[in-house]
């Protein structure tokens, strides 16, 4: 007969079995963060270049982001789209994910890199209790997406150090900022892993001798630069036109020259370090502000936050804020049509090498009334 097994040893192999089970979970859930969700490319892209292909030393390291390339096939301007440079600011990545997937320039060329940063959608920020994703109801079904940190993951560039010295201007900031991509401009060839990536964006705008950048971001809805443009000085004529045309379609939206003593920022070094002209746009996310109620995908994709709301009814906000919300699909709206009235207001300015004219975009109240998920491809197997 059968030797009775002791109950030390069957609980032992419970415990181990119990144990591989938990790590098979973790272990996919894990790797999982480390994925980057599909982008399906629309009839627009001509090209689907590395970020490597300017700066080598890119390759193999989770700074090697896409570059999607939209050539009209007729000779034009330049413009390059920057979302995902802070992944915890979800609008500036959709959008950009939205001109990859929709957008069919006529004239000119169109670069889009929706993960400038795609270190920082691997990890979430510490102690904001950020869901990991948020989902996009398309016509073919729910899409998900990472919803990332400021600033690059601590696994790929670790320690901060107390004080960052940015490196060109010796600005010193807050460690934290170590790892924030939106201070690392113009970027540094041998410097650390996210002043890489800053160089590799302004070689590649070098190279392209790309007239046009637009940095997508959001902030608070409480912090000052909020529903702007902030402008490099050389790119005012354009910006102000934009922004003028931007109001003339109802939209809350203010103009800021960008400060000649802060730093580090897109629309500082990229203007003064190249010949683009670079632009920013912000749009207001509940989710990041300091005011807002509980943290949640609902919060992101929604927008709806009571306590912004009362805030707004005492005249604490930089932008109104109704019980509505301020939806995801808006603030995308905005930053859509934001790309679209600065590429108008350059070509207006008659600028010598040609123009870059985008195509036909879903328009704002479009936009609104449909939701971007009307505007993305559905999910399909790659
Ligand atoms: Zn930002």
């Amino acid at each position: 007969m059968f030797k009775k097994i002791p109950s030390h040893i069957l609980s032992a192999a419970a415990l181990c079995l119990l144990a591989v089970c938990a790590v098979v979970v973790l272990a996919r859930e894990f790797t999982g963060m480390w994925q980057d969700e599909p982008i399906y490319p629309g009839p627009g892209v001509s090209a689907v270049e590395k970020l490597s292909d300017y700066f080598p030393r890119l390759k193999d390291s989770r700074g090697n982001t896409d570059i999607y390339v939209l050539d009209s096939g007729k000779p034009g301007a330049s413009m390059l789209v920057l979302g995902g440079t802070h992944p915890n600011e979800p609008a500036g990545f959709i959008a950009a994910l939205s001109l990859v997937e929709r957008c069919q320039p006529r004239e000119g060329i169109l670069y889009v890199i929706p993960r400038a940063n795609r270190s920082a959608f691997t990890c979430t920020d510490p102690q904001e209790a950020a869901p990991m994703y948020f989902t996009i109801e398309t016509a073919g079904g729910p899409r998900v997406f990472r919803f990332g940190s400021r600033a690059t993951n601590p696994i790929d560039q670790w320690p901060d150090r107390e004080v960052y010295v940015h490196a060109s201007s010796g600005q010193t900031l807050s460690g934290m900022e170590t790892r924030n991509l939106n201070r690392a401009y113009p970027g540094l060839k041998n410097g650390n892993f996210t002043e890489q990536i800053a160089f590799g964006i302004a070689s590649l705008i070098r190279e392209k001798d790309i007239d046009i950048t637009i940095d997508l971001h959001e902030a608070s809805p409480e912090y000052p630069t909020i529903n702007a443009l902030v402008s490099h000085e050389r790119a005012m004529d354009v910006a102000a036109w934009a922004v003028m045309y931007m109001q003339m379609e109802g939209m809350q939206i203010s103009l800021e020259v960008s400060p000649r003593n802060l730093r580090g920022l897109s629309h500082r070094e990229l203007g003064d370090h190249t010949d683009t002209l670079a632009v920013l746009f912000e749009s207001a996310n509940a989710s990041q502000g300091r005011l807002r109620g509980p943290m949640s995908e609902e919060l992101i994709v929604k927008g709806v936050d009571p306590y912004y709301t009362l805030a707004d009814s005492y005249g604490k906000l930089y932008v109104s804020y109704p019980a509505s919300g301020i939806s995801l699909s808006e603030r995308v709206a905005r930053h859509l049509c934001g790309i679209e009235q600065v590429a108008v207001s350059y070509n207006e300015s008659m600028y010598p090498k040609g123009q870059v004219d985008l195509g036909q975009l879903p328009g704002y109240s479009q936009l609104m009334s449909e939701g971007i998920g009307a505007f993305l491809a559905p999910p399909r197997e790659l």
